[in-house]
């Protein structure tokens, strides 16, 4: 049933999220719906949820409060609920905000069109939700969870260069902090001719640089006709993609880090020297606790093989800080982690205790609030000083950017609202700010070691791949100019070009 309706949706969390979103609103443009950048302007609200930590779900609850009473101004209006936080509080949501329609979990996309239209049509509340871990066999709730992938709409994604690609579902790890392995089912591959169809079809639409997306995405593994594909395999597959000029993959489990993957790495061109494996702490008795699967013995042995094979790879990382139990000793630890290890950059959590899972069922959050903001600030400090050190190295050197289009600060500028997008709350334009089609803008893009790289130049260069000199760096960026060839008397010179 088509619907002329404006839809607004609000998406935190992941990458994964995003991508769910992307596809969501996919279809719903199928079905007529306008995406709009003002709440006030929908007739169908959507909030795509995270449960990683606390603060995610207060901000939606939060969010829902403040739609209590706009049924009476618009009767026709629609508000559902999905993803991790639909998955895991289900009809409890209904209990907290009595004026959603839908809930629909993380397996249940396909869903989320129909369970609009039926509960505008009759008014009564809808939910699709999947088994939880324990109401099945493996396979009857692995099944309960279907992977989500229709047709890509071009004009749905952020940047219409870069698309993110779900190579897999689910994670199997159960590590005691996360409800990963809850809100969204057990370990599942796609099948790799699938995901080659879905990556040609992108390259067709214009998209140069493809991020593969899994939870723990090197544990990918699937038969297909007799034979078994690894991520290795799989990246061998979608490498010589016409169009494709670069190739990502995150999120990276250390256990997973096999020397066939990093082979892959170092000789397939277009994948990028860019591993995300997160560590999550640099101590032993901690990493047990959290139930991680491996030592630090181990992460050392991983990173070592990534240096001998990889050299110049970038590696990120992730941690948590205040986990149960965790002394300023086992904190000291994971610092000296970063020291050793000196990371491109790292995404720091402070531990937030998530009902349902292991370590809040077995050990109290006894870490103070404010010795946890401390513990985070001061690895944020020494994390910075290390990522600007280590940017300075580029500092009087050339790199190669993929130009994703006008940077945040060009964006603020020129900034205007986006009527077709994934995700309302996130102003974003692609192409050229209205009059500066000839204008200079400030362009970002990337690295092939994920370095975000900021300079002048005309917005006609998005998607293209940019030489660009590097002359200054922050914790997070390089600062540059772009290189453009000139040609004189046959001769081509290398001009640098200062704006
Ligand atoms: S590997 Fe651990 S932290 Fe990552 S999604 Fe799986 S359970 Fe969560």
């Amino acid at each position: 049933m088509s619907h002329n309706g404006k839809l607004y949706i609000e998406t935190v969390g992941c990458q994964m999220n995003m991508l769910d979103s992307e596809l969501v609103v996919g279809a719903l443009r199928q079905k007529n719906y306008e995406l709009t950048s003002d709440i006030k302007a929908a007739d169908t609200i959507l909030f795509n949820t995270c449960s990683v930590r606390e603060h995610a779900e207060h901000k939606i609850y939060s969010q829902l409060g403040r739609l209590k009473f706009a049924k009476r101004q618009r009767p026709n209006l629609v508000i559902g609920v999905m993803g991790c936080m639909a998955q895991k509080d289900q009809e409890l949501i209904f209990d907290r905000a009595p004026h959603v329609d839908l809930v629909a979990g993380t397996g249940q996309l396909a869903e989320i069109p129909r369970l609009i239209d039926e509960s505008r049509a009759t008014r009564e509340r809808r939910t699709a939700l999947s088994l939880g871990r324990r109401d099945g066999s493996r396979d009857e709730v692995a099944g309960s969870f279907e992977s989500y992938d229709p047709l890509r709409d071009p004009e749905m994604r952020p940047s219409p260069y870069q698309a993110f690609v779900r190579i897999m579902i689910g994670c199997d790890k159960f590590c005691t902090y996360c409800v990963v392995p809850a809100t969204r089912g057990p370990e599942q591959s796609r099948p790799p001719s699938q995901i080659l169809s879905e990556v040609r079809t992108l390259a067709g639409q214009g998209v140069k640089e493809v991020i593969l997306l899994g939870q723990t995405v090197n544990s990918y593994r699937h038969t297909e006709n007799g034979q078994l594909f690894r991520l290795s395999d799989l990246l061998s597959l979608i490498h010589d993609t016409p169009g494709i000029e670069r190739i990502k993959f995150v999120t990276n489990y250390p256990k997973d880090m096999t020397t066939d993957l990093l082979e892959a790495v170092r000789d397939l061109p277009k994948v990028c020297r860019y591993l995300h494996v997160p560590a999550q702490h640099g101590c032993d008795e901690q990493l047990k606790r959290m139930k991680r699967g491996y030592t630090i013995a181990d992460y050392r042995e991983m990173m070592a093989r990534i240096r001998e094979i990889v050299p110049g790879c970038a590696v990120s990382s992730d941690f948590i800080v205040g986990f149960c139990g965790e002394t300023e000793e086992a904190f000291q630890k994971s610092m000296d982690l970063i020291r050793e290890c000196r990371f491109k950059n790292s995404f720091i959590f402070k531990y937030s205790a998530r009902p349902g899972t292991k370590a809040d069922d077995l050990w109290s959050d006894d870490v103070p609030e404010d010795v946890k903001k401390w513990r985070n600030n001061e690895m944020l400090a020494l994390q910075n000083s290390i990522s600007e050190e280590d940017n300075a190295d580029f500092i009087g050197s050339t790199v190669t950017v993929l130009c994703e289009g006008p940077s945040k600060a060009a964006l603020k500028k020129y900034g205007q609202p986006v009527e077709n997008r994934s995700d309302s709350s996130n102003a974003f334009t692609a192409g050229n700010p209205a009059g500066t089609e000839t204008h200079k803008l400030q362009l970002m893009g990337r690295t092939d070691c994920d370095r975000i790289v900021v300079f002048d130049g005309n917005p006609r260069l998005s998607g293209s791949l940019v030489e660009v000199d590097i002359h200054d760096c922050t914790p997070t960026t390089l600062l540059g100019s772009i290189v453009t060839h000139a040609l004189t008397h046959g001769m081509e010179f290398t001009l640098p070009v200062v704006f």
